[in-house]
């Protein structure tokens, strides 16, 4: 296997992670489709259970395709150890199962991706687990929610659907003050454009649904972290730290040192709570990201070229692309992404309501859908959809007002991409 730190990104997105299969010498990592893998004898199957030895038990704990994916996506994020799940939302709530007890709080941004706010408002509310919501353009927010039960800060590097861009280094500074770890959802960014480990964040977590995936064909979640926290600190976060009843009382971070986390969410998390990813689904992740750079570079080019476009637009009201020069996210980007904003965006049509919906029913190369980050265009009007749920107030502070219109811009021609929304927005 290649030594990660010999190569550039680019080839990383190929090579880490995987050899030729030994047995078959197949180059392309095969799908491993099977539930359950053969112990050499009983010490064998004794040492892997106590945790003394890594290896294959059940493909809900651990599966060699996912391993490659695993492996792949920590060395392009500069993590230690990762773990893949079914699904971006399964990722989060095996980070929190991690890292709360009952009765404890986590801070997160107000500007997520709907599906969070849900997650983090009614599910997680339900397990003890509080949020507190502060404003992404006001890292100082997130200070003045700190509590004594505080447990983690929760950001998204880019944030979606406005485009926002974190002071990702501001936030961990303040988690850093608080002995708390910065989560960072990274899923419109890609380490392709951001990595969070190297601002300051100490967990990453991915819907690898979206651009990593990056066909629109596969649901899948991953988490990682930069292995410097230091879990026991303190007696805060007694998964890490405590011994383990159902592990024969081993303590995790005296165990495992900084894999510590991602082997806490795989043994207690994944094992317990089950959301395991299918091999398909990380073999065709794991596909994706063989080409992440090249479609990343041109999902940021293409939306560029359209905020452009849109921001000069008659019946456009504003746009909010974090690169154009306008924009209040401009310095940050320049910073954080220099490469590209991503290609997550939102605009607002002029006639309110009524003109966002005109405009997602006319559209005719764009695909109307809630998803973000295939190749093909896509167009959603939040309010109506995705946000239909948030109060609002809600929907305002998370960006989708009634005008707004969210666009995710493909890989397409570009000029047929902007062709579409003339053509919807004109008559
Ligand atoms: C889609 C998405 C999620 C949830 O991921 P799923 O794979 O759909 O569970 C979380 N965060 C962001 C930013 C997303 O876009």
């Amino acid at each position: 296997m290649i030594d990660p730190s010999d190569y550039q990104f680019a080839t990383l997105a190929i090579h880490a992670g995987a050899t030729p299969d030994p047995v078959t010498k197949a180059r392309a990592t095969p799908i491993y489709q099977t539930t359950s893998y053969v112990f050499d004898n009983t010490d064998h199957a004794a040492g892997l259970f106590g945790l003394q030895q890594f290896g294959n038990i059940y493909t809900r704990i651990g599966n060699p395709t996912q391993a490659v994916l695993e492996e792949r996506i920590a060395s392009l994020e500069g993590g230690t150890a990762a773990l893949a799940v079914a699904s971006g939302h399964a990722a989060q709530l095996l980070v929190f199962h991690t890292l709360m007890q009952p009765g404890d709080e986590f801070i997160a941004a107000r500007q997520l991706y709907g599906g969070s706010i849900n997650q983090f408002s009614h599910a997680f509310k339900s397990f003890g687990w509080n949020v507190r919501w502060a404003e992404t353009r006001d890292p100082d927010s997130f200070r003045r929610q700190i509590t004594g039960k505080t447990k983690a800060i929760f950001v998204e590097s880019i944030a979606n659907p406005g485009g926002i861009v974190t002071d990702i280094e501001a936030m961990a500074s303040i988690a850093k003050e608080a002995s708390v770890p910065l989560i960072v959802d990274n899923t419109l960014a890609t380490p392709y454009l951001i990595r969070p480990i190297e601002w300051g964040a100490d967990i990453v977590v991915h819907s690898a649904t979206k651009f990593l995936g990056g066909h629109g064909t596969s649901i899948g979640g991953l988490s990682f972290d930069a292995g410097s926290f230091n879990w026991s600190a303190t007696k805060r976060f007694p998964m890490l730290s405590e011994p383990l009843a159902s592990y024969g009382g081993v303590k995790l971070h005296e165990q495992f040192g900084h894999m510590a986390f991602a082997i806490g969410c795989r043994v207690l998390g994944l094992r317990d709570l089950g959301p395991a990813i299918s091999p398909f689904n990380a073999f065709m992740i794991l596909t994706g990201i063989e080409t992440l750079p090249l479609r990343m570079q041109r999902h940021c080019d293409n939306a560029r070229a359209v905020a452009q476009t849109l921001s000069r637009h008659p019946r456009v009201a504003w746009v909010s692309y974090a690169s154009l020069p306008n924009d209040p996210s401009y310095g940050l980007a320049q910073n954080y992404c220099p490469k590209g904003a991503g290609a997550v965006f939102t605009f607002g049509v002029k006639g309110g309501y009524d003109a966002g919906v005109r405009l997602v029913n006319r559209v005719k190369l764009f695909s109307h859908l809630a998803n973000v980050g295939d190749t093909r265009s896509l167009i959603i009007h939040p309010a109506s959809t995705t946000h239909r749920q948030l109060t609002d107030e809600q929907k305002a502070s998370a960006g989708a007002g009634p005008e707004v219109v969210r666009v995710s811009i493909g890989i397409e021609d570009p000029a047929d991409i902007i062709a579409d929304l003339d053509m919807a927005l004109a008559g």
